[in-house]
This record gives structure tokens, sequence and C-alpha cells, in this order.
């Protein structure tokens, strides 16, 4: 095997599209890095998305059904949709696995979009042309929808056998990926002694969801008597979102499992020795959750496209994007959805990295990109955002945020946050109606 060409056998490469059912690859298949691969299709324009999670998904549903002549192109590197949302549930067995892991061919035949298993590596913007591991693929517009990477080097620079220990036995599993079964064993493994959880500094990856998944394991750990406690590192003054709801659940429900540790900045981590310095204190555990600053995909660093902070010139570790048009500011035919999106306002930074605002964004991208082909004037959209949080599970109990946004006389994007402090159990039932509405919006469930 010659070192740029490689073989590929039929379940390393899922490739389908209503449309175009002629596409599928007769394997197994020599494909070089190097050579063009799918070939345009028709006279509309192509469009690639790089990453078919909640952001990516949405985009090419509604790209097909916008520009009914548009050969949309999704690529990811899983060969299945992995949710966040929910996740913390499966973790604790309240749903099962089917809940949320999906097909992800099941969408693309349903809105006739191609979709590619593969890594997307590396980008030609001058000529249009997005590298992968399975070769080259032209575009008009280009969507960068790949979440979110976990920024290690902030912890431990360049020591690559501390990230590899690290990210093996204390991943968080914020990003979609296998980690997820790793940490329900750790979960189901855990006998007792400390468990620490770090939260990243913001903005992150739902913020409010490291705070659920404590809950869960702390209802986990009582109801299974387990002589554990759960810290949570948290390097904010107080817990945000919904802080009084939280706490009333660390208070009322959990008060001999959950500590709260705020302005606690992570300084130091020792994961052979399983020893964490922050800069409330220092402590020994036994198992943990990590979770270090979070920055925009790869993919972002790989299109030079990271914004840079105005006073210091350092990488701001987000998008660099027009806030209301959510394309590139030095490259207008690439978009960018979801949690990878640079900052919006000065009153509140970034758009909450959800589920539900990256599914908005993902709307919205396919109306401007439609506008666009049109040769229509783009009419600048917001999105709101809306998340439900289980906090008890004897009875099921949630708590929620909702956040609405409007453009004020100077043309800036304002934030109202209005939480539901009071759990109960009609929020479960409305998170339920929510992730199934979702799920069947962009997967076609
Ligand atoms: C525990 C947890 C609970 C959450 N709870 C909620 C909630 O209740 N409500 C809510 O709204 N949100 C919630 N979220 C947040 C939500 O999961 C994210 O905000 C959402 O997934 C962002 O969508 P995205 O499209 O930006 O990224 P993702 O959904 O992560 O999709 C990115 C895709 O890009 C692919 N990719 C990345 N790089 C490459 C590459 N180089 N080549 C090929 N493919 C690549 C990945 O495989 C992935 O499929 C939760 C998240 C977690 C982890």
């Amino acid at each position: 095997m010659k070192r740029r060409n490689f073989l590929i056998s039929p379940p390393a490469l899922a490739l389908g599209a209503a449309a175009a059912p002629a596409l599928a690859l007769s394997a197994p298949a020599i494909i070089s890095p190097a050579a063009r691969i799918l070939p345009r299709e028709g006279k509309g324009p192509r469009i690639v998305i790089c990453g078919g999670g909640w952001g990516g998904l949405t985009a090419a549903r509604y790209l097909r059904e916008l520009i009914p002549n548009a050969d949309v192109v999704v690529l990811d590197r899983n060969p299945t949709f992995w949710s966040g949302p929910m996740s913390n549930k499966w973790l604790v067995d309240i749903v099962n696995t089917d809940f949320v892991q999906h097909d992800l061919m099941r969408p693309a035949n349903r809105y006739g979009y191609k979709l590619l298993q593969t890594e997307v590596t590396a980008f030609e913007r001058d000529k249009k042309l997005v590298h992968t591991t399975h070769g080259l693929i032209e575009y008009d517009y280009l969507i960068l929808s790949g979440g979110i990477r976990d920024a290690w080097d902030a912890w431990f620079g360049d020591d690559q056998r501390a990230i590899e220990h690290t990210r093996r036995h204390y991943a968080s599993a914020y990003i979609p990926n296998q980690q997820m079964f790793g940490l329900k064993q750790r979960v189901k493994d855990f006998k007792g002694g400390t468990l620490v959880m770090t939260l990243p500094p913001p903005p992150h990856r739902c913020p409010p969801s490291p705070y659920e998944r404590a809950c869960l394991i702390a209802s986990h750990i009582k109801k299974n008597k387990i002589p554990g406690k759960i810290v949570i590192l948290d390097p904010k003054p107080k817990i945000a979102p919904i802080g009084v709801g939280y706490k009333q659940a660390f208070d009322e429900l959990y008060a001999d499992i959950i500590t709260h540790v705020p302005n606690a900045r992570v300084q130091e981590v020792d994961p052979f020795n399983k020893k964490i310095k922050t800069s409330a204190g220092e402590l020994k555990f036994d198992e943990a959750i990590f979770m270090p600053p979070h920055q925009a995909a790869d993919m972002v660093w790989h299109a030079g496209l990271i914004g840079k902070d105005a006073t210091t010139g350092k990488p701001t570790g987000w998008a660099d994007m027009h806030p209301h048009l959510f394309h590139a500011h030095s490259d207008d035919n690439v978009y960018f959805v979801g949690d990878l999106m640079g900052a919006i306002s000065p009153q509140f930074g970034h758009y909450p990295k959800s589920g539900h605002v990256a599914n908005y964004i993902g709307r919205i991208v396919a109306k401007y990109i439609a506008q666009r082909v049109a040769g229509q004037e783009v009419k600048a959209m917001l999105p709101d955002n809306l998340c439900y949080m289980m906090v008890n599970t004897e009875p099921q109990e949630e708590i929620s945020v909702k956040f609405e946004y409007e453009v004020d006389a100077k043309g800036q994007v304002n934030q109202t946050q209005i939480d539901m402090d009071v759990r109960s159990g009609d929020l479960v039932k409305e998170d339920f109606a929510w992730a199934r509405g979702m799920f069947s919006d962009f997967l076609a469930i």
C-alpha cells in the first residue's frame, strides 16, 4: 500500500443520496486523497458541509428543500450520529442507546443529499477545494459545522503522554464518539471515593449540561448507596445558567454527595498520581471527568479562519465571522454553523453552544445561501435557545433555561435569559417532546 493510497472496504465508506443512487461506490475501491472525488451533479450550486452533527445535518436538509437543484454533500468522520442532548440521561439508563445514536443514511436518503464518511483534513479556499482522507471535493459554498475540540494543550502543553492518559481514562465525552461508552462504563464501575468534574471556562459546549451530569451521576450514587462524592470544580464565580435551580437540587437532593467549588480555575493536573491543583485549592481524586477549555473544531484552524483577539493578537479559539450573516469575515463563501461559531455580541459574547442553536443556525444559513443563489437580498435572522436539564430521577424532574434575542438601536444583538428554577415533571415531558421534534426535523425519525 502506497503512503498516499489506501483501500476502502465497504463499511468504511457510507455514501448515500436518494436523488443520485448511482453514486454508491462499487467497493473495494482504491481512492487517493490527492484525487478529485464526487464529481458535481446537475446545474445547481455544490454545497459541501463539513460535520454531520446537529448543525450540519439541519443545514443539509433545508438546503435541499430551499435549493432543489443544489448538489449537497455532508462529510463526517463517524458512521453514526450521536446526540449530546439526552446523552447524560443515557449515562444513567434513563434512555436507551437507540434514543441517542442514529443512522446517518436515513436523513441522507430522505432529503436527498450525499453523505461521505471521511476525515476532513485541509482546505484550499483559493481553489474551493476540501481535502479529505478519501480525496479532494469541490465546492461553491462551504459550511463548517465540526463542533468543538478539547484544548488539552492548555493544561499539558505538548506533553502527549499526559494528554493521551487523560483522554483515555478521564474523557468527558463532550465530542460525539466512542468515548461515551467508556464514560458510561466508568460511571458503572465507580465504587466510591471522590469523583472530580472540571468545567471549562466560558464559552463552552452546553453550559448547563455538566451540572445536569453531576445531578444524574449523584442520583445513581444515591440510589445504589455508593460511598462516593462528586466535587465540581467550576472556574465561574457561581453556578450558571439556572443557578438557583441547580443550587436547590444540589442542596435539597444531593447535599451529602455534590460539592460545588466556585472560582476553581485549573492550574495543574497530574493524571498519573490523580492530583489536581486549582485557584481554589488542591485535591486528590479517585475518578474524574475532565473538561479542558473548549475551542472550535480543528477544521476551522485548518481553514485559517480562527479569530484573533483585537488587543493581544492571540487566537480567540473560535471562528472569525460576521455576527449576523455567519460567513467568514475574509471569505463570504464559507459559513459557520453550530458550536464552532465566534462571538456575536459585546453584551453576551457567544450564542449558547447548544444543539437547539446549532439546529436554528443550520436553518438560517440554508436560507442565507438560498437567498444568495436566487440573487435576493440576504435578510439577517436571529435564533432562540431552549435547554432542559434533568436534576432528579425519582421522581423525574427537570429545570430549564430559555434565551431570546433582539437587535438594538445600535444594531447589536442583545440576549434575555429566562431561568425556570422550579423543578417539575412537566418539564421532563416538554424535554422529550423537544428532543423528538428535533430528531424528526434533521434525522427524519
Ligand atoms: C452531555 C451533553 C448534553 C447536552 N445537552 C444539550 C441539551 O439538552 N440541549 C441542547 O440544545 N444542546 C445540548 N448539548 C450541546 C449539543 O450537543 C451541541 O451544542 C451540538 O451538538 C452542536 O452541534 P454542532 O453541529 O456544532 O456539533 P456536533 O453535533 O458535535 O457535530 C459536529 C460533527 O462534525 C464531525 N467532525 C468534526 N471534525 C471533523 C473532521 N475533521 N472530519 C469529519 N467530521 C468531523 C463530528 O464527527 C460531528 O459529527 C449537550 C452536549 C453534551 C455533550
